[in-house]
């Protein structure tokens, strides 16, 4: 019943999908290993699958293996590329790949044992092991050039659809695939003769996964730019939150209100402070602005030049604001490269010069080791115009911001 396979494909497409960009989404609560493990976990299963467990669609012989989970492995490692950057993804993809050589390595061991059955008619299969073993090492090791080609190319597609985050994710899915099909199948038919319909099959079903994790990925980026979303940093009651020492720890510096990098209050601090000053601003009738300042590239100064210049671009960052701020102006780092500043009695207006000169102020005062000066997009807004609460503040501000980027980064955009 090719029907009921393809709606057993969709389902699991959208299981893996869901699950997979919920730990993503949720890695600064429960830490990047939950969703790294899980999509190691996955490997020997996914591997199995491709080798043996094909079903049919009505556009051939496919397994869910290369189809669902692998190509939904490989978005993901793109995804957590996007949200973090080049070193943090390289640790799942040596992983998976260090993994798979042990593998081997102890099924070659395993296989010297003389082994006894417990089980009447149940002994052990150790040609499966072995084979399994070398088909894994054989799609780690495409997938590590697949993952090295997929970053590449999404890199190098933002340079004319920067703004265009699914249809890059789709681009990059279209090749990448293609290449991994090829090279998959070719292993495919060294050790199990698979027909060629087995490529064709195989090819397609990548081509229809491609498209449906892009638009899951961009749906899923462009909903966490929800401020509901993008700002729920509140502890979900979570048992390891109350357990572990490491976040007493932190939960104690952030409640002394600085920011331990760089020396400016921090989020907590801003979250406190903020609706004080927005209530004491209209009880006079005075306006404040909020201001959105955010990094361009700054991936790339991390991914060029290590996380420590990163840090130092952040310090300068912040002397370098500080300096244009009048004494009752707030300075907040709000979360890795942004930062707000609330201006109260600032009208708009002025804001906007402020800002102008803040961002001259960086890019003339800040650069990179190669000497390339380092920019920043800020967006405004104020009240009352924008609305009265620093949710809308922040929202408006935030959509600015984001039109800053639109407009070519190193700009300010306000009402
Ligand atoms: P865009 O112009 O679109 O803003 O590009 P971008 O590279 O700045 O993209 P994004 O804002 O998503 O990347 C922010 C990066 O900032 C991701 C993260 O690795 C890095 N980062 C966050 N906090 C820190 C930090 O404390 N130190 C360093 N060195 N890097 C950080
Ligand atoms: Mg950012
Ligand atoms: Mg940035």
């Amino acid at each position: 019943m090719p029907n009921a396979n393809l709606i057993l494909f969709v389902g699991e497409a959208l299981v893996y999908v869901t699950a997979m960009i919920g730990l993503l989404h949720l890695r600064a609560r429960l830490g990047l290993g939950v969703f790294v493990a899980a999509l190691g976990v996955m490997h020997f299963i996914e591997t199995y699958l491709a080798a043996v467990f094909y079903v049919q669609l009505p556009f051939g012989v496919i397994s869910p293996g290369s189809a669902v989970l692998f190509s939904g492995k490989l978005m993901m490692i793109l995804l957590l590329y996007v949200k973090e950057d080049a070193a943090t993804v390289r640790q799942p993809i040596y992983g998976l790949l260090a993994g798979n050589f042990l593998t081997v390595a102890l099924s070659l061991l395993l296989r010297q044992h003389d082994t006894v059955s417990i089980v009447a008619e149940r002994s052990a299969d150790l040609a499966f092991i072995d084979e399994m073993g070398w088909l894994m090492v054989w799609g780690t090791t495409i997938l590590y050039f697949d993952a090295l080609m997929i970053i590449l190319l999404y890199e190098r597609l933002g340079r004319w659809l920067r703004h265009f985050v699914t249809v890059r994710f789709l681009i990059c899915g279209f090749v990448v695939l293609t290449f991994d099909q090829a090279a998959f199948y070719a292993a495919l038919r060294w050790w199990n003769g698979a027909p060629a319909e087995v490529f064709w099959g195989g090819w397609m079903a990548k081509m229809l996964a491609a498209p449906f994790y892009a638009i899951a990925v961009g749906l899923y980026l462009n909903l966490s730019r929800h401020p509901s979303l993008a700002m729920s940093d509140r502890p979900l009651g979570d048992i390891f939150n109350t357990l572990t020492f490491r976040e007493r720890y932190e939960d104690l510096l952030s409640r002394s209100g600085q920011d331990t990098l760089t020396g400016s209050l921090d989020r907590s601090r801003f979250e406190a402070e903020a609706p004080a000053m927005l209530r004491a601003a209209s009880a006079e009738n005075a306006a404040v602005t909020l201001m959105i300042i955010d990094v361009d590239h700054f991936k790339g100064v991390n991914d060029r030049f290590g996380h420590l210049e990163g840090d130092r671009v952040l310090q300068r960052l912040v002397e370098t604001v500080k300096s244009k701020l009048r004494p009752v102006d707030r300075l907040f780092r709000y979360g890795g490269e942004e930062f707000v500043i609330l201006c109260p009695a600032m009208m708009h207006a002025d804001a906007l010069r402020r800002a102008e000169e803040i961002r001259i102020a960086i890019s003339d005062q800040i650069a990179t080791p190669d000497g390339r000066s380092v920019t920043a997009s800020i967006g405004l807004s104020s009240t009352p115009a924008d609305g009265v609460s620093v949710e809308d503040l922040l929202a408006q501000a935030d959509l600015r911001l984001y039109a800053a980027k639109g407009r070519g980064r190193n700009c300010v955009v306000g009402r």
